[in-house]
């Protein structure tokens, strides 16, 4: 591939150790990295990104997803039922899904991630009907072209035992591992750079068996792995927690295996001052998703005091149906607005929110090859204009939570250009959406 120098912006956002702000600087992508960045740098034969009137920012990273939500988005009857009554409305359109459904709804959730700045993406899948497998959705990052962590979730306890999903949605707990760790011997990338990672990812501690909790965190751990689950999402959770295992979901976790700086949790909404202690002791990361947890009415996440202990911290967009839209600019903007709602409006700057959108996630993620803009990370690169009609008038381009576009111009993966002018070059987007809807409609008409 050709090496691309990006030329001029106005501003570059680094978000690197100094979190150096540069001005009318230029970048140099190289091989899939950044190989510099400074002022009037020359390359002979690169393609030139001409980049004034822009702001440059590391790709953002998205840290908790279910693509295959996408085709369930504002369900009648789900639009305003709380988490449990939300779930016993989806699932039985969720079983109707097979691989198809998986891959089509996976690139539609790719793509309105890119065109809102993520260059990297974790997905939780956690229910396999038809047929549908993990490989669906790495195909569909494959194709859309960005850096993906696919976790391989599960359910197991199904209506017949006293959980919430149906029998069918649920997997024999033996197979269950048996498919984690095919997939991560097909699939898992643990080399820097890698642009497919698998994680191991039970659904949440209510849909499986604490045996397969730990289990899943034994071969978590022999394969070097990450771990995710739902953790803490509402108050429901926590009275489920008390009642079925006799302590907080903080406890539940670190009784199990499931702490530590291989593990992130998303939602934590609940979590009290022990357990965000306990999460920063034992560097456990956190998945925050303010739009579905303001969506779904489960309440504001601690993310101050977290961030203030040193817990790690990145964003997710949540499942599509729980959102509904997967755009992560919108989320990191909504993710300051709510720290501001709860603690006062000094409780989080647009840099700070902009910060755990990329590194933040980054971090989380176990990539500490991704989310700045430094010489040697990955070249995974957000470009927004800074002629928009949302941030004419603004005194400080680089405020861009305060003041920006919610879709970027173009996007870099692994140098890669991948969003350009606003559109995807790697897939015919309104041919997939069309299918997309075609799909939707089955799914409501059957
Ligand atoms: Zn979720």
């Amino acid at each position: 591939m050709a090496d691309t120098l990006i030329k001029g912006a106005d501003v570059v956002l680094t978000m690197d150790n100094q979190r150096r702000e540069l001005h009318g600087a230029d970048l140099l992508l190289r091989d899939g990295v950044i190989a510099d960045i400074g002022h009037d740098l020359t390359a002979e034969r690169a393609a030139v990104f001409r980049a004034k009137g822009k702001i440059v920012t590391p790709g953002l990273v998205n840290t908790h997803h279910h693509l295959y939500q996408t085709l369930t988005r504002a369900v009648p009857g789900a639009q305003d039922a709380l988490l449990f009554g939300w779930l016993q409305r989806l699932y039985p359109i969720w079983s109707r899904f097979g691989p198809e459904e998986m891959y089509v709804s996976a690139q539609v959730g790719l793509a309105e991630l890119a065109l809102s700045g993520c260059t990297l993406t974790s997905d939780h899948l956690y229910l396999y009907p038809g047929g549908a497998r993990l490989d669906d959705t790495i195909a569909a990052a494959r194709d859309v072209g960005l850096r993906f962590h696919a976790t391989r979730g599960a359910m197991s306890i199904g209506e017949s035992k006293g959980g919430l999903p149906p029998d069918a949605l649920v997997e024999d707990e033996r197979a269950i591992l048996e498919d984690s760790i095919r997939v991560i011997d097909s699939f898992h990338d643990p080399r820097e750079g890698a642009m497919v990672r698998v994680g191991v990812a039970p659904c949440s501690p209510f849909s499986v068996t604490r045996d397969l909790m730990r289990d899943a965190a034994l071969l978590a751990r022999d394969k070097g792995v990450m771990m995710h689950t739902h953790l803490a999402e509402n108050d429901e959770d926590i009275a489920y927690s008390l009642e079925m295992f006799g302590c907080r979901p903080g406890q539940y976790a670190e009784d199990l295996g499931w702490t530590g700086d291989d593990v992130w949790h998303a939602h934590c909404v609940k979590l009290d001052g022990a357990e965000i202690d306990l999460f920063a002791r034992s560097r456990t990361g956190v998945a925050h998703c303010p739009c579905s947890n303001c969506r779904l009415g489960s309440g504001i996440a601690p993310v101050r005091q977290m961030r203030d202990a040193g817990v790690r911290v990145g964003l997710g967009v949540d499942g599509s149906a729980s959102n509904d839209i997967g755009n992560l600019v919108a989320e990191a903007r909504q993710a300051m607005l709510l720290q501001r709602v709860q603690n006062g409006a000094d409780a989080m700057s647009a840099r700070e929110a902009l910060e755990i959108a990329t590194r933040g996630g980054a971090d989380v993620l176990g990539r500490d090859d991704c989310g700045q803009l430094a010489i040697g990370k990955r070249a995974d690169i957000a470009i927004w204009d800074a002629a928009t009609v949302e941030n004419a008038g603004s005194w400080d381009p680089a405020a861009l939570l305060l003041a920006g576009p919610m879709k970027v111009d173009a996007l870099f993966v692994e140098g890669r250009q991948i969003v350009s002018d606003g559109r995807m070059v790697t897939i015919d987007l309104p041919k997939v959406i069309s299918r997309q809807n075609f799909l939707a409609q089955g799914l409501a008409d059957a």
